[in-house]
């Protein structure tokens, strides 16, 4: 990668005088200003927020210019797979307030302008404009991508009723209503999302089976072992997980059916209108033959990142925005964070997270570098959460599937278990520890020996 632009303050020019009240946006339909620029930020979820609102508490007083494709506020995810879905008694508005990032005045009161349903669609790195689907050309001093993931989506599948996914708000409200009235829904792919919606839908009263083809669900992230106590865990509350087995076919209300293994992942875009029109899934069948009725399937086989409007454009990709240590990317003033981001770690490998703590943390570094101020100078310590039930499963470190995994906790439900490498304790998962998993910070940050935590 091309990282050329070392860190320096915004396109070499002093920063922008005092703010005064609401400044316009620097954009204008099919053509380039050359006199209003500022910063853009593409995206419109939990990075583009934290980046906007980092710039301000920097000091930063150009103008900012949020553009989402989306048209609710910005909100935040996790709650999707959760309260969302199995808070029924709540309404649509209530729902949609809990989960709203900030009000509609954060963002007023601070100068950012954002754009709803506006699609970043092009990128012009040499002009530095950002075009917009609806053809508005937005000129920029530096450029941040943040436009995060596209839930993945099996292409051979048939278009029936009742195939969902679940990545947007838009997404969660539509899962909650079918929800309401599904009998059994078949959660293909037992990852974070698939074991949150199952536990869920368990909570809403609907049958769940779960189908992962690895040996167990999570065993991806934190391995075979830790991933049977969570299979466990759904066992307990009534979850049919089936693991190491395949889709081979989905059938609708009228004998519709999908033919191959559904091991090919295109994420392509599908739209989901005229569903009432459309035959409804009836069952599904399974590699090992069996042949489960189901009213509702969620597919939870991953995302990929937002990428395809940069196609073309320069900046580096390789599963994701290839960025270096303090998220520029391979282009002069255009940077990058959040899930769509591929940050350079100490070790010089590229990582690209896709967990909520991480963002503010990258939030803070770019924000720093864009300004040409320190850095902040913090040891991170990755963290995630995911909540099954009553349990909250944390991991804080970079456990990896291949570590020597000790078990040092388990009454059956909750457990605590460190992660070794070589030695060292690379990091400590806990279901309904919190307390014993965050005590595990400063050793980790540490990079102590594995000895330290087991005595
Ligand atoms: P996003 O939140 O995906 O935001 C990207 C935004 O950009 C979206 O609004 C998108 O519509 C918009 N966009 C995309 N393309 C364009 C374009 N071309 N032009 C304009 N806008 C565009 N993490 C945890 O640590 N713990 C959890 O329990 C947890 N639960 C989760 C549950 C769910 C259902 C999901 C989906 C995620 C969960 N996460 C969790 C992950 C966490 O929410 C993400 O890490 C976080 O949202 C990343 O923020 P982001 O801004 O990078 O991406």
């Amino acid at each position: 990668m091309g990282h050329g632009h070392p860190t320096r303050s915004l396109t070499g020019q002093p920063l922008p005088g005092p703010r005064t009240s609401s400044r316009p946006p620097s954009c204008k339909k099919h053509s380039v200003s050359t006199t209003s620029r500022g910063i853009v930020i593409a995206g419109g979820g939990l990075a583009a927020v934290r980046t906007a609102e980092q710039l301000r508490k920097s000091g930063y007083q150009g103008p900012v210019v949020v553009v989402s494709d989306e048209q609710h506020l910005p909100y935040d995810r996790p709650p999707l797979s959760k309260d969302v879905l199995h808070d029924s008694g709540k309404g649509v508005g209530d729902v949609i307030a809990d989960v709203t990032l900030k009000p509609a005045e954060f963002y007023s009161d601070n100068d950012i302008a954002l754009l709803r349903g506006a699609a970043a669609g092009s990128l012009d790195t040499a002009a530095r404009t950002v075009t917009l689907a609806d053809g508005m050309v937005l000129d920029y001093d530096e450029l941040v991508i943040a436009t995060g993931l596209v839930p993945k989506r099996i292409p051979s599948f048939p278009d029936l009723a009742g195939i969902r996914v679940l990545r947007s708000m838009d997404d969660a409200l539509d899962l909650r209503e079918h929800a309401a009235s599904a009998r059994r829904a078949v959660i293909i792919g037992a990852g974070f999302i698939g074991c949150e919606v199952a536990a869920s839908l368990r909570k809403l009263g609907v049958d769940v089976v779960l189908v992962e083809p690895q040996p167990a669900p999570l065993a991806g992230v934190l391995g075979q072992r830790i991933g049977e106590l969570v299979a466990r865990l759904h066992r307990a509350e009534g979850v049919d997980v089936r693991t190491g087995v395949g889709v081979a076919e989905v059938f609708g209300t009228g004998g519709q059916e999908r033919s191959d293994s559904g091991e090919e992942h295109g994420g392509q875009e599908r739209s989901d209108s005229g569903e009432e029109n459309r035959d409804h899934v009836a069952a599904v069948e399974l590699t090992d033959g069996s042949v489960i009725d189901a009213d509702l399937v969620v597919v939870g086989v991953g995302s990929r990142p937002a990428t395809d409007w940069l196609v073309g454009s320069g900046v580096s990709l390789d599963n994701g925005v290839l960025c270096d240590e303090v998220g520029r990317t391979s282009e002069p003033h255009v940077w990058a964070l959040g899930d769509v981001a591929s940050w350079r770690d100490a070790g010089g490998h590229q990582v690209r997270v896709e967990h909520w703590s991480n963002v503010a943390d990258q939030a803070r570094v770019l924000v720093s570098a864009m300004l040409g101020q320190d850095a902040p100078s913090v040891v991170v310590v990755p963290y995630f959460w995911s909540d099954q039930y009553d349990v909250k499963i944390q991991c804080l470190g970079e456990p990896q599937a291949g570590d020597e995994v000790h078990v040092v906790e388990d009454d059956g439900r909750k457990f605590l278990a460190y992660y070794e490498r070589d030695g060292v304790l690379t990091g400590v998962v806990g279901g309904g520890m919190p307390g014993k998993v965050m005590k595990a910070r400063a050793k980790i940050a540490a990079g102590a020996p594995i000895s330290d935590v087991l005595g």
